[in-house]
Parts: structure tokens; C-alpha cells; sequence
């Protein structure tokens, strides 16, 4: 398998690493927070495959759901026709969303859920009547899927350069990242002056705005970059005066990451629209999910009319395979109280990094949930990235080193990410924390 992946497979991003195809590992299996190679080599799974797998590999509850789905139907068309679980699974998705989400809106991916929404936004203004409100506001460094609309809706340089001009024009809010502030604060004293730029770009251009679009609690692909608190409770307040929508991305955050269901009810924010995926199937099977709220779903009623038709609808929607995963993802939620366990691994979590800032190389450690950021830098006041010696970046370099020893990790930059499954106990967490602290001490002394 290993000569056909290198012989036929286009890798996302992985033309960036070659550290990682030249010591490529082809997994074979996978047995509760674990992965297993083709070699019979275990690894602890410290990125829950990509920010997905919340409750491990070949958890019981939901391979028989999968199973039992099977023996009645694998998929059919959600176009003209509906199936049992995703019927199900809206009731349910609406029962533990934040209030007002009363529509569910099927997709298979993180960026097709974010398209969705920023579609959804632009099309509701102009069956408002309000034919200028184009504008979408975003954060610097978001990210929020590859599509062109959900590329739009980014802040990533590197991704939007190659595509202008086919997305849509957005205006960048500053992040609130006080490691790195973009406005040069001291976040000790600047009352959230990033928040009072978003306020003064609303204030200015409501008009023009459809929506604000927004990670909650943390920009994630960004680097981990943990909002201060109240920053996500202050846009809500400020969208609702301007009248403009407010979509909230729950593709990473979503399904207990953060230690609650959501990353909004640490805020007790209610968006108008919000997507989630990744974590929706406990990392089971591609499933993507845009909830909205029953006045924007009105605005679309009427179906005779070519323009109130919401033009959107894929292949696989509403797949009632994904779905039965999904459900089966909720329910060992409720039985085996995920969510009530999740204060003891987060609390060993923050024991075990407490150390890393006292590491030389280390200036910041960010932890929202069982989200987690370690910075490297040269040193601790230019806060420069760390290069040490030879080509690979030192983020690279420390998961390589923790891959060598049996924890898998990604690199960000040179901030190391570490998004372990729900399912990973206290001494887990602990266990996979040493590693990495070992593989940065290995590298930068
Ligand atoms: N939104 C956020 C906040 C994400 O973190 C990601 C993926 N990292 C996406 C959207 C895109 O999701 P997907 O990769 O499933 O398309």
C-alpha cells in the first residue's frame, strides 16, 4: 500500500511536508484512541483523525448502528424524497442546538455546510428586499473550508491570492488573539479594542453586511488562537442592533470539544445560522450539517417562485448511513455522559501543559477545552517562530519526533496542535502531553 499512496494519491496539503512522505505510514486499523499501521505499529490518535473522532475507532454503539442501517438502506435521494434518520436526527440536532436553530440544512463536508450558510445569508437579504447586502465580515487567519464560498469567507492569505477574483469581497475584522495582537495591545489593558473595530465596521456598513461569520471560542486552523471572553456574547449583541446575521462555524468546535456540547452556550449566544460536521459522526462517516433559524427558513417558503428557491442540494445529502452514525453519536453522548466527564480530562490537560511554558523555546500555551495550542518561538519576547537548524520547521519537527514515538500530531506553523479524542482518560491526556513535552525538549535543546 505504500508504493500505490506514493504512485497515486494527490495528498491534501502533504506536498507542504516532505518529512511526512518520506516516512509515510499507512494506517491499517484503529481500536479506541489509537491507530495501527501497516506494520502492526500503535499510535495514540492526538489529532482524532483530523478533529473528528470524538468517542474512538470501532466504538460498539456505533459500528451496529452503521450495521443496522445497512440491512435497510445505504442512501437515497433527499431530492423529492425523505429517509427515516435524517429525519430523526434534525429533531435531534434542533433539540441541542443553541435557541431559535430550527431548520436543519444536510451537507457532507465543513465547507459545504459553511457554503450553505453564506449562501443562505446572501439569497435571505435579497428576499428581504435588500439587494445591497453582500458583504460578509470575518477574521483575520479564519478558516473556514476550501470552497470558493467558504475560501471567501477565510482569512488566510496563501488561499485566497491564487483565486482572485472569483470570491466574494469581505471585509477582515481583526482577530482577537492577544498572544499576537494584531492591533499591538496590551490585552491586559485595551478593553478588546479588536472587538471595537468589528463594532465600528458594523456600524459603518451594516447596510452593506449580510453577515458576520465566525469560529467560536477559538480560530483553530488559525493556530489556536483562544478568543477573550466575551468577545463571541458582544458580536451577538452588536449584530442584533445592525441588523446584519450572524453565522457561527461549529464544524471544529461542535459535538463536546470545548467541554459543552457547543462553543456558544459558553457565551450563551444563539447565532442565526450555524454549521457543524467533523465530530457530527463521532468521525465515522462524511456528514455536514447548516441549522438555521425558523424566520430565516420562512423567507424561503413559496417554492413556485424561481428566486425563493434555495438553489443548493447534493448528491449524498442527508445520507441515511451518515445519519444512523450520527445518531448513534448522540446516544453514547446521553448514556455514557460524555459531556459530565469531560471537567476531570480538561483539568489534566491544563496540569500537564503548565510546564511547557516554562520551556525555553515555549512562548504560549492555549487551551480552550480539549483544544490545544503550543507556540515555539526563538525566544519569548521577539516571539519570532523558532527555526533551529536544517530545513524542516520546528513544528515538524516535534511531530515527527512525537510520531517516532508513538503519538500522532499536527504541526500549524510552529504551533503544535494537540485535539485528542473525547474518549482519551485523564492519565491518556497525560500520557500523550509527556510525549509531546519530550519531543519539543528533544528538538529545541
Ligand atoms: N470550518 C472550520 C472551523 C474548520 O476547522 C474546518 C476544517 N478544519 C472547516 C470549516 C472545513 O471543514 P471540512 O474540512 O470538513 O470541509
Amino acid at each position: 500500500a505504500e508504493q500505490k499512496d506514493k504512485d497515486y494519491i494527490w495528498h491534501p496539503f502533504t506536498q507542504m511536508q516532505d518529512w511526512v512522505k518520506e516516512e509515510q505510514l499507512v494506517i491499517a486499523a484503529g481500536e479506541g484512541i489509537k491507530l495501527i499501521d501497516t506494520q502492526g505499529r500503535e499510535y495514540f490518535d492526538g489529532v482524532s483523525s483530523l478533529w473528528l473522532n470524538v468517542h474512538g475507532h470501532r466504538k460498539q454503539a456505533i459500528d451496529q448502528a452503521i450495521i443496522g442501517q445497512l440491512d435497510k438502506i445505504a442512501h437515497s435521494t433527499m431530492l423529492g424524497l425523505a429517509n427515516v434518520p435524517s429525519a430523526e436526527l434534525a429533531e435531534q440536532l434542533v433539540a441541542i442546538a443553541p435557541a431559535g436553530l430550527a431548520r436543519v440544512f444536510y451537507s457532507d463536508s465543513g465547507s459545504t455546510a459553511v457554503e450553505i450558510a453564506v449562501k443562505m445569508a446572501y439569497q435571505y437579504w435579497q428576499l428581504k428586499g435588500r439587494k445591497q447586502k453582500k458583504q460578509f465580515v470575518t477574521l483575520t487567519n479564519a478558516y473556514h473550508g476550501d470552497t470558493i464560498g467558504s475560501v471567501s469567507v477565510g482569512g488566510i492569505d496563501l488561499f485566497h491570492r491564487i483565486f482572485q477574483p472569483l470570491l466574494f469581497q469581505t471585509i477582515h475584522a481583526p482577530s482577537p488573539s492577544c498572544y499576537h495582537c494584531t492591533l499591538g495591545d496590551n490585552p491586559q489593558q485595551c478593553g478588546m479594542a479588536c472587538a471595537q473595530r468589528l463594532h465600528d465596521i458594523l456600524a459603518e456598513r451594516h447596510d452593506e453586511i449580510a453577515a458576520v461569520v465566525v469560529e467560536p471560542l477559538v480560530q483553530g486552523a488559525a493556530g489556536i488562537l483562544t478568543q477573550p471572553e466575551g468577545f463571541l456574547r458582544r458580536l451577538r449583541q452588536w449584530t442584533k442592533e445592525y441588523d446584519v446575521l450572524l453565522i457561527v462555524d461549529e464544524v471544529a468546535t461542535g459535538f463536546g470539544r470545548t467541554g459543552k456540547m457547543f462553543a456558544c452556550e459558553h457565551e450563551g449566544v444563539n447565532p442565526d445560522i450555524m454549521t457543524m460536521a467533523k465530530g457530527i459522526t463521532a468521525g465515522y462517516l462524511p456528514l455536514a450539517a447548516t441549522l438555521t433559524t425558523a424566520e430565516i427558513y420562512n423567507a424561503f417558503l413559496g417554492g413556485q417562485q424561481e428566486q425563493k428557491t434555495f438553489f443548493h442540494g447534493h448528491s449524498y445529502t442527508g445520507n441515511p448511513l451518515a445519519c444512523a452514525a450520527a445518531l448513534a453519536n448522540l446516544r453514547v453522548f446521553r448514556e455514557e455522559k460524555v459531556l459530565a466527564s469531560l471537567p476531570a480530562k480538561i483539568a489534566a490537560a491544563r496540569a500537564s501543559l503548565a510546564p511547557f511554558r516554562e520551556m525555553l523555546h515555549v512562548g504560549d500555551v492555549r487551551q480552550c477545552g480539549l483544544i490545544m495550542g503550543i507556540e515555539l518561538v526563538e525566544d519569548k519576547i521577539s516571539k519570532t517562530p523558532y527555526r533551529g537548524e536544517g530545513a524542516l520547521t520546528m513544528g515538524d519537527r516535534v511531530c515527527r519526533q512525537a510520531r517516532r514515538a508513538g503519538l500522532i500530531i499536527r504541526p500549524l506553523g510552529d504551533v503544535i496542535v494537540f485535539m485528542p479524542p473525547l474518549a482519551s482518560t485523564p492519565d491518556q491526556i497525560k500520557e500523550m502531553l509527556a510525549i509531546i513535552q519530550r519531543s519539543v525538549a528533544s528538538v529545541t535543546d
